[in-house]
């Protein structure tokens, strides 16, 4: 996710990851060297750690925290993890992966410190969280979101992992806006401030060949941004590119799979009865596409006042800006835990 305070990297095989703290935690009762915060999931240790099991509709996302005090409660980290997991289900119709798990590790600092996800086996993320963030960094987090989308996308190959980071970037603040927990108003300030990131500079080859910080990222939601508005464009908004996610990973596209882009965007696309991912996807790969923002401004009603934004219900894209962040007509998909965190498979 791009961020003026975070950098980020990519790291090979399998991984899809953002990062942005290095401090090394070891899952010190196991007896063994395993590193709960190096390159790779520990899936062995997560095995051992006690598990609380957050459910939607029968698919599972087990939580479980490494060793070392935080400045808040379990129960509250894991009424967190439950409204950001409600946050992805609802955009996707549910949990993106059947089965997930998700590793919070305490480290030095506050707030969330980074986060990463892999897929190599079965989908996993996991959370760097500062011993001294607040409940308040909490709810304004943006990470956990970003980490739990990754899980809804196959592993493309690395000179499309502009498609896997810009759907995290795009979908994170319009799923988190569809439960509730940012105003339209943040949702399209941000994009107006961060999408100019995304256009393409001298010497762009076009998205698959040119994997700079800024294309990567806000090119890649960019190109995102364009495809749900082509799609609600060519379905007279009553479709958008969330349903051709849902029918994505409907269709078994996670993480935990490594698929051709052209299988994922023709899935996706099967969706809405569309082309438009596929097409957009030929169009942008290798042709540097540049956009005209304030028009498209212009044309969807997001109208600047000063450092904040306003809203035009006149302009000729307004309704389908209003769709793009709309919480699903069929409401909330809420993510349940037990009332009481429940321990399974301790050592
Ligand atoms: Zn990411």
């Amino acid at each position: 996710m791009p961020h003026p305070l975070r950098s980020f990297t990519r790291m090979t095989l399998f991984t899809v990851v953002i990062c942005s703290a290095g401090v090394m935690v070891t899952l010190a009762d196991a007896g063994e060297d395993n590193t709960l915060s190096g390159s790779f999931f520990p899936y062995d240790s997560f095995e051992r750690l006690p598990s609380t099991r957050i459910e939607v509709d029968g698919r599972a996302l087990s939580v479980a925290f490494g060793p070392g005090d935080l400045g808040m409660s379990r129960a509250t980290v894991l009424a967190w993890v439950n409204r950001c997991a409600t946050a992805v289900a609802t955009y996707f119709g549910r949990l993106p992966a059947p089965t997930a798990r998700l590793l919070i590790v305490p480290t030095a600092g506050t707030g969330v410190r980074g986060g990463t996800t892999w897929g190599y086996r079965g989908a996993a993320s996991r959370i760097l969280l500062g011993r001294e963030a607040t409940e308040r960094q909490l709810e304004q987090d943006w990470v956990l979101v970003h980490e739990l989308t990754h899980q809804g996308f196959p592993i493309v190959p690395d000179e499309q992992h502009w498609l896997e980071e810009g759907l995290a970037t795009y979908v994170e603040p319009i799923a988190r806006r569809q439960i509730g927990d940012l105003s339209d108003e943040k949702v399209w300030g941000d994009l107006v401030a961060g999408l100019p990131k995304g256009l393409p500079g001298p010497g762009d080859r076009g998205l698959n060949r040119t994997p700079t910080w800024g294309r990567t990222y806000w090119g890649g939601a960019m190109f995102y941004l364009l495809a749900d508005i082509e799609i609600r464009r060519r379905t007279d908004n009553h479709q958008g590119l969330q349903d051709a996610l849902g029918a994505l990973v409907a269709a078994g596209g996670n993480i935990t799979h490594r698929w051709p882009v052209e299988r994922v965007l023709a899935t996706a696309d099967g969706g809405t009865g569309t082309h438009v991912l596929e097409e957009m996807y030929d169009r942008m790969k290798e042709t540097p596409e540049t956009v005209d923002l304030p028009e498209l401004w212009r044309r969807l009603g997001v109208v600047m006042q000063g450092k904040t934004v306003g809203f035009d219900d006149e302009a000729p894209l307004a309704s389908i800006r209003r769709a793009i962040t709309a919480t699903p007509a069929g409401g909330l998909v809420r993510a349940r835990m037990p009332a009481a965190p429940s321990a399974s498979r301790s050592r």
